[in-house]
């Protein structure tokens, strides 16, 4: 190792700066010293994220998660995260100590995680910084099923158009899923077993998405997906592994025999599309999905 390298390597490891490295799967490539002493990490543990916060939170250590449905918070967290080039936020330890926790994206999908520590930093303004992240993250979330709302789906949409139409390279497709015969399954079990079918669905499809796509519900029984960067073959293989899930399902422990279906409509970003072009495409193709019977994917065709 020359001196440049070496150097680096030493005081990655001697500063009390956190930093870590997650893949496009969300599994921790490498953490520091200081980044694996907060989270409770041994020196060549790699888990997936959503698996350490879930140990770190059934043993008290890690980040302060102070809700009551830690499954909820994981979906919450997750349908932002890794989905923009760069955020930041604070976050707090059990331990006490306040983090200003940064998360850069690069294209592949790996994200470089680096905290400090603020624990000493403008407190008397804490609360009022706590509101306003609490504030935006309500204004991008539904609050039934906990996954991204229409105003967030619809902004990514535009920021793929945008973001793909600068890259010049026009790849991504987007997924508009509707629960077949939803109104029946509300006649005959009531409003409430409606609601836990919509919160069933949104369990199901959240795992199957990955880091980098969204996921949202834009209407009452009906879902977005944004695949940015994927052909129609990968993005049309991801809806069916959806559709399969939501038809083998059985979520009603009182009806064992109940399940439910849904349709797809999925459409491919085409030169000249804006957000509203791109959307009634896959909204025509969910309408053809519906007509020719149900639980099967359309997908439009210019
Ligand atoms: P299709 O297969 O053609 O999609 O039929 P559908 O019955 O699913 O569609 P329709 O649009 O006729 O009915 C949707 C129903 O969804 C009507 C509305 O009462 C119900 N709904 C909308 N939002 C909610 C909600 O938040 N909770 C519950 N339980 N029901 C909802
Ligand atoms: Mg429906
Ligand atoms: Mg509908």
């Amino acid at each position: 190792m020359d001196d440049l390298a070496a150097s680096l390597a030493s005081l990655r490891d001697d500063t009390d700066v956190l930093i870590a490295l997650y893949d496009h799967d969300d599994r921790l490539r490498y953490a520091n010293r200081a980044f694996r002493s907060a989270f409770a990490l041994g020196d060549h543990e790699t888990p997936l994220w959503p698996d350490l916060m879930r140990r770190n939170h059934a043993l008290g250590l890690g980040t302060v998660i102070s809700v009551p449905d830690f499954e909820a918070w994981v979906v919450s967290a997750q349908s932002r995260r890794g989905k923009v080039k760069f955020r930041a936020f604070e976050t707090d330890l059990v331990d006490g100590r306040w983090l200003w926790m940064t998360e850069t994206v690069d294209r592949n999908g790996w994200m470089l995680c680096i905290a400090n520590d603020i624990t000493h930093l403008r407190a008397d303004e804490r609360t009022l910084r706590q509101d306003r992240d609490f504030a935006v993250k309500a204004s991008q979330t539904d609050e039934l099923t906990g996954v991204s709302n229409r105003r967030y789906m619809m902004s990514k949409l535009e920021e793929m158009i945008r973001n793909q139409t600068a890259l010049g390279s026009l790849s991504g497709c987007v997924c508009i899923l509707d629960i077949d015969f939803f109104k029946g399954i509300n006649d005959r079990y009531g409003h409430q077993t409606g609601d836990d079918i919509l919160l069933d669905f949104a369990r199901r499809v959240h795992p199957i998405v990955r880091r980098h796509d969204c996921f949202g519900r834009i209407g009452g029984e009906e879902f977005m997906l944004i695949f940015p960067e994927t052909t129609l073959p990968e993005g049309r293989k991801i809806v069916d592994r959806v559709l399969d899930n939501i038809r083998t399902a059985r979520p009603l422990a009182a009806v064992p025999q109940f399940f439910y279906t849904c349709s797809a409509g999925i459409a491919v970003l085409e030169r000249g599309d804006s957000a509203r072009t791109l959307y009634s495409r896959a909204d025509a193709a969910l309408y053809e999905a519906k007509h020719s019977g149900r639980d099967r994917i359309a997908v439009s065709l210019r």
